[in-house]
Protein backbone atom coordinates (compact mmCIF):
# COMPACT_ATOMS: atom_id res chain seq x y z
CA UNK A 1 0.00 0.00 0.00
CA UNK A 2 0.83 3.67 -1.01
CA UNK A 3 0.98 5.62 1.74
CA UNK A 4 3.61 7.56 2.56
CA UNK A 5 3.10 10.93 0.54
CA UNK A 6 -0.29 11.16 1.46
CA UNK A 7 -2.26 13.87 4.22
CA UNK A 8 -2.43 12.49 7.90
CA UNK A 9 -5.32 12.90 10.29
CA UNK A 10 -5.19 15.87 13.04
CA UNK A 11 -8.23 13.22 14.66
CA UNK A 12 -6.03 11.27 16.50
CA UNK A 13 -5.13 11.38 20.30
CA UNK A 14 -2.45 9.31 21.61
CA UNK A 15 -2.26 7.77 24.37
CA UNK A 16 0.12 5.31 24.43
CA UNK A 17 2.50 4.98 27.24
CA UNK A 18 0.34 6.64 29.75
CA UNK A 19 -0.45 3.07 31.17
CA UNK A 20 -3.81 2.40 32.62
CA UNK A 21 -6.60 4.19 32.16
CA UNK A 22 -5.60 7.35 31.82
CA UNK A 23 -6.28 9.47 29.97
CA UNK A 24 -10.06 9.61 30.18
CA UNK A 25 -12.47 10.09 32.97
CA UNK A 26 -9.74 10.67 35.18
CA UNK A 27 -9.58 14.58 35.03
CA UNK A 28 -13.22 14.63 35.10
CA UNK A 29 -13.54 15.57 31.35
CA UNK A 30 -16.09 13.53 29.72
CA UNK A 31 -15.20 11.80 26.46
CA UNK A 32 -17.89 11.95 24.03
CA UNK A 33 -18.92 15.54 24.73
CA UNK A 34 -18.84 16.01 21.01
CA UNK A 35 -21.91 13.24 20.74
CA UNK A 36 -23.97 15.09 23.24
CA UNK A 37 -24.08 12.46 25.87
CA UNK A 38 -23.57 14.02 29.45
CA UNK A 39 -21.47 11.88 31.82
CA UNK A 40 -24.89 10.76 33.06
CA UNK A 41 -26.41 10.10 29.73
CA UNK A 42 -23.46 7.45 28.84
CA UNK A 43 -23.78 5.72 32.72
CA UNK A 44 -27.58 4.93 31.93
CA UNK A 45 -26.24 3.59 28.38
CA UNK A 46 -23.47 1.75 29.89
CA UNK A 47 -26.16 0.20 32.61
CA UNK A 48 -28.48 -0.77 30.02
CA UNK A 49 -25.68 -2.01 27.64
CA UNK A 50 -24.76 -4.19 30.82
CA UNK A 51 -28.24 -5.30 32.14
CA UNK A 52 -29.22 -6.69 29.03
CA UNK A 53 -26.17 -8.08 27.99
CA UNK A 54 -25.20 -5.81 24.84
CA UNK A 55 -21.78 -4.02 24.76
CA UNK A 56 -22.23 -0.68 22.99
CA UNK A 57 -18.87 -0.76 21.60
CA UNK A 58 -18.83 -2.54 18.47
CA UNK A 59 -15.49 -5.11 18.47
CA UNK A 60 -13.88 -5.85 15.30
CA UNK A 61 -13.92 -9.68 16.65
CA UNK A 62 -15.47 -11.46 19.39
CA UNK A 63 -14.43 -10.16 22.74
CA UNK A 64 -12.81 -12.76 23.44
CA UNK A 65 -10.48 -13.90 20.53
CA UNK A 66 -7.37 -11.46 21.69
CA UNK A 67 -8.13 -12.30 25.55
CA UNK A 68 -5.32 -13.50 27.30
CA UNK A 69 -6.75 -12.91 31.11
CA UNK A 70 -9.17 -11.55 32.74
CA UNK A 71 -11.54 -8.99 31.60
CA UNK A 72 -10.72 -6.78 34.15
CA UNK A 73 -7.85 -4.67 33.95
CA UNK A 74 -5.26 -4.52 36.96
CA UNK A 75 -4.22 -1.58 36.62
CA UNK A 76 -4.69 1.47 39.01
CA UNK A 77 -6.37 4.43 37.72
CA UNK A 78 -3.49 6.96 36.84
CA UNK A 79 -4.08 10.66 37.27
CA UNK A 80 -5.65 12.33 34.19
CA UNK A 81 -2.79 13.33 31.54
CA UNK A 82 -3.29 15.68 28.55
CA UNK A 83 -3.46 13.15 25.92
CA UNK A 84 -1.16 13.66 22.46
CA UNK A 85 -3.33 15.45 19.44
CA UNK A 86 -2.33 15.49 16.19
CA UNK A 87 -0.72 12.73 13.72
CA UNK A 88 1.96 10.85 16.10
CA UNK A 89 5.67 10.95 15.08
CA UNK A 90 6.45 7.10 14.68
CA UNK A 91 6.32 4.75 11.82
CA UNK A 92 2.85 3.21 12.55
CA UNK A 93 1.22 5.99 14.33
CA UNK A 94 1.83 7.85 11.01
CA UNK A 95 0.28 4.88 8.79
CA UNK A 96 -2.77 4.82 11.00
CA UNK A 97 -3.11 8.80 10.88
CA UNK A 98 -2.96 8.37 7.18
CA UNK A 99 -5.33 6.05 6.42
CA UNK A 100 -7.48 7.61 8.60
CA UNK A 101 -7.18 10.89 6.70
CA UNK A 102 -7.89 8.88 3.27
CA UNK A 103 -11.13 7.74 4.91
CA UNK A 104 -12.52 10.74 6.11
CA UNK A 105 -11.51 12.33 2.75
CA UNK A 106 -13.90 9.61 0.88
CA UNK A 107 -16.76 9.54 3.37
CA UNK A 108 -16.54 12.94 3.27
CA UNK A 109 -17.12 12.91 -0.20
CA UNK A 110 -19.88 10.13 -0.28
CA UNK A 111 -21.88 11.90 2.23
CA UNK A 112 -21.76 15.10 0.12
CA UNK A 113 -22.75 13.24 -2.87
CA UNK A 114 -25.80 12.86 -0.69
CA UNK A 115 -26.09 16.08 0.16
CA UNK A 116 -25.38 15.18 3.95
CA UNK A 117 -22.84 16.09 5.97
CA UNK A 118 -19.68 13.38 6.95
CA UNK A 119 -18.82 14.26 10.67
CA UNK A 120 -14.94 12.81 11.26
CA UNK A 121 -15.00 10.16 14.21
CA UNK A 122 -11.59 10.54 16.20
CA UNK A 123 -9.02 8.00 16.59
CA UNK A 124 -7.67 7.29 20.06
CA UNK A 125 -4.58 5.24 20.13
CA UNK A 126 -3.26 3.27 23.30
CA UNK A 127 -1.52 0.98 25.02
CA UNK A 128 -2.74 -1.65 27.21
CA UNK A 129 -5.68 -0.18 28.45
CA UNK A 130 -7.60 3.00 28.24
CA UNK A 131 -11.50 4.96 29.06
CA UNK A 132 -13.95 4.90 26.19
CA UNK A 133 -17.28 6.28 26.16
CA UNK A 134 -18.01 2.90 25.97
CA UNK A 135 -16.30 1.87 29.13
CA UNK A 136 -13.08 0.51 29.69
CA UNK A 137 -11.26 -0.55 26.55
CA UNK A 138 -8.85 -3.30 26.92
CA UNK A 139 -6.44 -4.05 23.79
CA UNK A 140 -7.40 -7.53 24.54
CA UNK A 141 -10.96 -5.95 22.93
CA UNK A 142 -9.37 -5.95 18.98
CA UNK A 143 -10.07 -2.43 17.99
CA UNK A 144 -13.49 -1.14 18.59
CA UNK A 145 -15.92 2.09 17.55
CA UNK A 146 -17.13 3.58 20.26
CA UNK A 147 -20.68 5.39 19.21
CA UNK A 148 -21.30 7.18 21.78
CA UNK A 149 -18.07 9.03 22.10
CA UNK A 150 -17.75 8.65 17.85
CA UNK A 151 -14.21 7.22 18.46
CA UNK A 152 -12.09 4.27 17.11
CA UNK A 153 -10.20 2.59 19.63
CA UNK A 154 -6.90 1.18 18.61
CA UNK A 155 -3.84 -0.55 20.21
CA UNK A 156 -1.73 -0.98 17.18
CA UNK A 157 0.02 -3.95 18.95
CA UNK A 158 -3.16 -5.46 17.04
CA UNK A 159 -1.64 -5.32 14.07
CA UNK A 160 1.65 -7.48 15.42
CA UNK A 161 -0.96 -9.88 16.94
CA UNK A 162 -2.97 -10.62 13.74
CA UNK A 163 0.34 -11.40 12.21
CA UNK A 164 1.69 -13.82 14.75
CA UNK A 165 -1.72 -15.55 15.74
CA UNK A 166 -3.64 -15.43 12.77
CA UNK A 167 -1.22 -14.83 10.09
CA UNK A 168 -2.82 -11.69 8.75
CA UNK A 169 -0.22 -9.34 7.88
CA UNK A 170 0.51 -6.41 5.80
CA UNK A 171 -0.19 -2.97 5.80
CA UNK A 172 -3.33 -3.44 3.83
CA UNK A 173 -4.81 -5.62 6.49
CA UNK A 174 -3.95 -3.26 8.78
CA UNK A 175 -6.01 -0.32 6.69
CA UNK A 176 -9.36 -2.86 6.15
CA UNK A 177 -9.53 -2.86 10.10
CA UNK A 178 -9.35 0.70 10.27
CA UNK A 179 -11.50 1.07 7.81
CA UNK A 180 -14.16 -1.32 8.97
CA UNK A 181 -13.92 0.75 12.29
CA UNK A 182 -14.65 4.05 10.22
CA UNK A 183 -17.42 1.59 8.56
CA UNK A 184 -19.41 1.43 11.59
CA UNK A 185 -18.69 5.21 12.31
CA UNK A 186 -20.50 5.84 8.73
CA UNK A 187 -23.59 3.64 9.72
CA UNK A 188 -23.46 5.46 13.36
CA UNK A 189 -23.77 8.49 11.13
CA UNK A 190 -26.75 7.15 8.94
CA UNK A 191 -28.35 6.03 12.16
CA UNK A 192 -28.16 2.70 12.01
CA UNK A 193 -26.35 1.68 14.61
CA UNK A 194 -29.13 3.20 17.15
CA UNK A 195 -32.05 1.53 15.25
CA UNK A 196 -30.20 -2.00 15.88
CA UNK A 197 -29.05 -1.90 18.81
CA UNK A 198 -32.74 -0.86 20.20
CA UNK A 199 -33.94 -3.96 18.50
CA UNK A 200 -31.69 -5.65 19.76
CA UNK A 201 -32.90 -5.14 23.29
CA UNK A 202 -36.25 -6.72 22.05
CA UNK A 203 -35.65 -9.92 20.51
CA UNK A 204 -33.53 -13.35 21.38
CA UNK A 205 -29.98 -13.48 22.15
CA UNK A 206 -29.95 -15.74 18.37
CA UNK A 207 -31.48 -12.87 17.04
CA UNK A 208 -29.42 -10.10 18.77
CA UNK A 209 -26.64 -11.68 17.35
CA UNK A 210 -27.84 -12.25 13.68
CA UNK A 211 -28.39 -8.41 13.51
CA UNK A 212 -24.67 -8.11 14.81
CA UNK A 213 -23.41 -10.01 12.08
CA UNK A 214 -25.56 -7.61 9.42
CA UNK A 215 -23.98 -4.25 11.12
CA UNK A 216 -20.21 -6.61 10.84
CA UNK A 217 -20.92 -7.51 7.41
CA UNK A 218 -21.99 -4.00 6.40
CA UNK A 219 -18.67 -2.52 7.74
CA UNK A 220 -17.11 -5.40 6.22
CA UNK A 221 -18.41 -4.23 2.56
CA UNK A 222 -18.28 0.11 3.66
CA UNK A 223 -14.14 -0.60 4.71
CA UNK A 224 -14.61 -2.48 0.59
CA UNK A 225 -16.29 0.88 -0.79
CA UNK A 226 -13.65 2.62 0.95
CA UNK A 227 -10.72 1.01 -0.84
CA UNK A 228 -12.74 1.06 -4.48
CA UNK A 229 -12.80 5.46 -3.78
CA UNK A 230 -9.23 5.45 -2.09
CA UNK A 231 -7.74 4.01 -4.76
CA UNK A 232 -9.38 6.06 -7.41
CA UNK A 233 -8.33 8.94 -5.17
CA UNK A 234 -5.05 8.57 -4.39
CA UNK A 235 -3.88 4.89 -6.35
CA UNK A 236 -2.70 3.54 -2.82
CA UNK A 237 -3.08 -0.38 -3.72
CA UNK A 238 -0.03 -2.34 -4.78
CA UNK A 239 0.00 -5.68 -5.73
CA UNK A 240 -0.87 -8.43 -2.87
CA UNK A 241 -2.59 -5.13 -1.02
CA UNK A 242 -6.47 -6.90 -1.90
CA UNK A 243 -5.17 -10.47 -1.17
CA UNK A 244 -3.76 -9.11 2.42
CA UNK A 245 -7.29 -7.48 3.46
CA UNK A 246 -9.34 -10.49 2.05
CA UNK A 247 -7.04 -13.04 4.23
CA UNK A 248 -7.66 -10.44 7.41
CA UNK A 249 -11.30 -10.49 7.00
CA UNK A 250 -11.10 -14.15 6.07
CA UNK A 251 -9.00 -14.49 9.27
CA UNK A 252 -11.57 -13.43 11.71
CA UNK A 253 -14.24 -14.88 11.14
CA UNK A 254 -16.53 -16.25 13.31
CA UNK A 255 -16.56 -19.83 12.46
CA UNK A 256 -12.77 -19.97 11.97
CA UNK A 257 -11.85 -18.28 15.21
CA UNK A 258 -14.42 -20.30 17.20
CA UNK A 259 -12.65 -24.05 15.49
CA UNK A 260 -9.23 -22.25 16.33
CA UNK A 261 -10.56 -21.42 20.19
CA UNK A 262 -13.09 -24.31 20.78
CA UNK A 263 -12.77 -26.48 18.04
CA UNK A 264 -16.07 -26.41 16.89
CA UNK A 265 -18.31 -23.40 15.66
CA UNK A 266 -21.75 -22.44 17.03
CA UNK A 267 -23.61 -20.52 13.98
CA UNK A 268 -26.38 -19.09 16.76
CA UNK A 269 -23.28 -17.61 18.32
CA UNK A 270 -21.98 -15.96 15.55
CA UNK A 271 -22.12 -11.72 16.11
CA UNK A 272 -19.77 -11.19 12.95
CA UNK A 273 -20.25 -13.43 10.18
CA UNK A 274 -18.27 -16.60 8.91
CA UNK A 275 -14.70 -15.86 6.78
CA UNK A 276 -17.12 -16.74 3.68
CA UNK A 277 -19.27 -13.92 4.20
CA UNK A 278 -16.58 -11.20 5.57
CA UNK A 279 -14.56 -11.99 1.85
CA UNK A 280 -17.42 -11.65 -0.03
CA UNK A 281 -19.17 -8.52 1.65
CA UNK A 282 -15.90 -6.79 2.04
CA UNK A 283 -15.54 -8.00 -2.39
CA UNK A 284 -18.79 -6.49 -2.58
CA UNK A 285 -17.94 -3.16 -1.74
CA UNK A 286 -14.32 -2.91 -3.43
CA UNK A 287 -15.59 -4.05 -6.59
CA UNK A 288 -19.24 -1.32 -6.38
CA UNK A 289 -17.54 1.37 -4.47
CA UNK A 290 -21.07 2.17 -3.80
CA UNK A 291 -22.92 2.57 -0.56
CA UNK A 292 -26.24 1.28 -2.02
CA UNK A 293 -23.88 -2.31 -2.26
CA UNK A 294 -23.67 -2.77 1.40
CA UNK A 295 -27.12 -3.50 2.66
CA UNK A 296 -27.13 -6.30 4.17
CA UNK A 297 -30.32 -5.35 5.99
CA UNK A 298 -32.26 -6.77 3.15
CA UNK A 299 -34.23 -10.26 3.58
CA UNK A 300 -31.75 -12.73 2.44
CA UNK A 301 -29.18 -10.80 1.54
CA UNK A 302 -26.39 -12.25 3.85
ZN1 LIG B 1 -16.88 -4.45 13.53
Amino acid sequence: MRWEDFRRSDNVEDRRGQGGLGGGLGGGRVPGGRGGLGIGGLIIVGLIAWATGINPAVLIGGAEILMGGGGQSQQQQQPSQSANRGAPDDQLGQFAATVLAQTEDVWSEIFKQQGKTYKDPGMVLFSGSTRSGCGAAQSAMGPFYCPLDQKVYLDLSFFQEMKTRFRASGDFAAAYVIAHEVGHHVENQIGLLAKVQERQQQVSRAEANQLSVRVELMADCLAGVWANHADARFKILEDGDIEEALNAASAIGDDRLQKQSQGYAVPDSFTHGTSAQRVSWFKRGLQSGSLQQCNTFGSGNI
